[in-house]
Parts: C-alpha cells; structure tokens; sequence
C-alpha cells in the first residue's frame, strides 16, 4: 500500500488525482456541448471626428459615433468591417461563445498535462510536452 511510485504519490494517491483530472476533464467536455455559433476577431466601438471645426465632434467627449467594427484575420490579412448596432449585437454574442471555447480548450490542455505528468513519470519518462500555451498566438485579431 505505501509502495513509492515515480511519481512521488502512492498508487492510491496516484488513482485519485487521476480520477480528479477525469472528472476535471469531463466537465470540461460537457462545458463544450453548450457552446454557441463562434465568430473570430474582435469587436471594437469607434467613435469619430469629421475634422469640421464647427460641429460638435470638435469635443472629443461628443464624437460621431458608436460605429462597430468587426476586424479578424483571413490568410495572414487584417479583415474589416463595419457592422450595424444590431450585427454587433449578435457578433458580441458569437465572440464572447469563441473565448468561452477557447477557455474550456486550455482547461483540457492544463488537465492532459497533469494526466501526463503522472502517467509518464511512472514510466520513468518525464513529461516532455508543453508546460503551459504558447504565449502570443491570440488568434481574435
Ligand atoms: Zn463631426
């Protein structure tokens, strides 16, 4: 019962946290059933001056606008366009289900490395893979 694994966690230790990451793992999963239409790119709200001196935009506080823009990547090329108050309603929606999806995916990766972590230590092969994501590959822009 005491046996001493790779790991550093007795078997019966080692069985728990496995059995903890599978039901992490398995939320997880059932979080991704849920998840709505997805949208890439990012929402912004634009408010705009005409540069004529005698309108009331001349006050930054009193802008033209919101105007909505939608701007996302296609083959390595910043798209835009702009969306009425309504369009934004719907792409907001669709951009906020994408980051919820991206979130759940990083849970899985967190949780599958774990898993890895103690299944390979037992094998006397330290885990190699990632040790957390890639930083700097936002792909909402
Ligand atoms: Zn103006």
């Amino acid at each position: 019962m005491s046996e001493r694994r790779l790991s550093g966690l007795s078997r019966a230790e080692q069985e728990g946290a496995l059995r903890r990451c599978q039901a992490d793992y398995d939320a997880a999963k059932a979080r991704l059933a849920h998840v709505g239409f997805l949208c890439e790119g990012s929402l912004a709200e634009i408010y705009t001056c005409c540069r004529n001196p005698n309108c009331r935009c001349a006050d930054p506080a009193r802008r033209h606008g919101p105007y909505f823009q939608l701007t996302w990547k296609e083959a390595g090329k910043t798209m835009s366009r702009r969306l009425s108050a309504q369009e934004a309603d719907l792409y907001r929606q669709w951009i906020a289900n994408r980051r919820q999806l991206e979130s759940v995916i990083r849970q899985m990766q967190a949780v599958s490395r774990r898993v890895g972590e103690y299944l390979l230590a037992d094998m006397g092969r330290p885990f190699q893979g990632p040790t957390r994501p890639r930083p700097g590959r936002r792909s909402d822009v």
